[in-house]
């Protein structure tokens, strides 16, 4: 559950008999939320959970965080101050990291802040090395140097995260290998679609990543923050629970979906194919400024038919990003939202706005950066 994986791909395919397939290692985006979770027996994100968890952050109360399973058993442990984790995990692949990578900072902030007794944040170098072909060597320095600072920058708390890597972690490594004899190819293919020894070495060690808390925390629930493309990990991870429990007695952890960062041109395509159609951290102002400009917008063909008809910001990438990452406060953005349908704002004030809080954005994570690459000399990692 690396989060670049989540960034990379969200991918909702249809195969030739036409079934759903979300596929965590694709390049395609979801366009069916709501078949989505019906294909695989997910639950919506409801009022009343919303009510059960303490100050729920912007993209709970907006429903970009969408679906879970089991949220329940956190939400209960929060209000009963009982022991839970949170884990969450960087792939050190790309050199620059997807604009949904913050999403999964904030939810992974969120539980933290919640009362989680343990937050752990893995590099996942083995599997950058099984499925992205890069050495461990590597893989290990594109992290130090750039993604654990950057994950510091954009708001992880390094005094109250556990961090590891892969391929450090004795115990990550062990459960893997158990798992391999626990799995077959037949349920690795009905789950995944067609498989490659790597992508068999990245789906055990997820769900050895995701279950080794409870190494530390025995019988403690987890909750496990991913975008919706990394659901066939937690499939095989609960199949894995049930087919071991005997042996290790784990329980499977919660997890809590939230959508994609659409493409800036609205196609289902994901950015890692298409450079122009993302904007990605870091990146300079006349990047950000061209990319904006160029987005999909709800806008109609005419300025006078946009006053006349009002725009529709639930087709809008721009609106879009306001709500996942550029607007904190909501009565600022439900104002946007009904400018734009009455037709008092035009896609101009819009993508000069945009620009201006995406630049700002940047400028925030850059200069946290050098301080952050400090503290990671001083990180200590789980050896174990
Ligand atoms: Fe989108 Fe703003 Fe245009 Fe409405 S006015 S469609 S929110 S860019």
């Amino acid at each position: 559950m690396a989060s670049q994986r989540r960034a990379v791909v969200l991918i909702v395919a249809r195969d030739v008999r036409h079934e759903v397939l979300v596929d965590p290692w694709g390049a395609v985006l979801v366009d069916d939320y709501v078949r989505v979770m019906e294909r695989f027996g997910l639950e919506p994100f409801t009022d009343e959970l919303l009510k059960a968890l303490p100050s729920p952050n912007k993209l709970m109360r907006r429903r970009v965080v969408f679906c879970h399973r089991d949220l329940w058993v956190i939400a209960d442990a929060i209000r009963r101050r009982e022991p839970f984790y949170v884990l969450t995990g960087i792939m050190p692949s790309a050199l620059k990291i997807h604009l949904g990578t913050r999403m999964v900072i904030e939810n992974f902030r969120y539980f933290q802040e919640a009362g989680a007794t343990e937050a752990f944040l893995l590099v996942a170098d083995v599997e950058a090395v099984a499925t992205r072909g890069i050495t461990l060597q590597e893989a290990r320095r594109r992290a130090l140097e750039f993604h654990i600072p950057a994950w510091l920058a954009m708001g992880i708390d390094p005094d109250r995260t556990k961090f590891y890597f892969q391929s450090e972690n004795r115990t990550v490594l062990r459960l893997a290998s158990c798992f391999s004899g626990r799995v077959t190819m037949a349920q690795m293919e009905a789950i995944y679609g067609e498989v490659t020894p790597g992508k068999v070495i990245a789906a055990l060690l997820d769900a050895a990543d995701v279950l080794y808390p409870q190494t530390r925390l025995p019988g403690a629930p987890g909750v496990i923050p991913v975008g919706i493309d990394q659901d066939p990990h937690m499939r095989l991870m609960r199949d894995i629970v049930h087919r071991t429990k005997a042996e290790f007695g784990f329980r499977p952890p919660a997890s809590v979906y939230h959508k994609f960062t659409p493409s800036l041109d609205g196609s289902l395509k994901m950015s890692k194919s298409v450079p122009e159609s993302c904007i990605e951290i870091p990146e300079d102002p006349g990047s950000v400024e061209r990319k904006i400009w160029k987005a999909l917008t709800g806008g109609r063909g005419s300025l006078a038919e946009q006053r006349a008809k009002g725009g529709q910001p639930e087709k809008c990438v721009v609106f879009e990003l306001f709500k996942q990452h550029l607007i904190e406060d909501d009565r600022e953005l439900d104002r946007i939202y009904e400018e734009c349908r009455s037709g008092a704002r035009i896609c101009g004030e819009c993508k000069t706005y945009a620009t201006e809080l995406m630049v700002e954005l940047m400028e925030a994570f850059q200069a946290r950066m050098e301080e952050a690459r400090a503290i990671v000399k001083e990180l200590e990692f789980i050896r174990e």
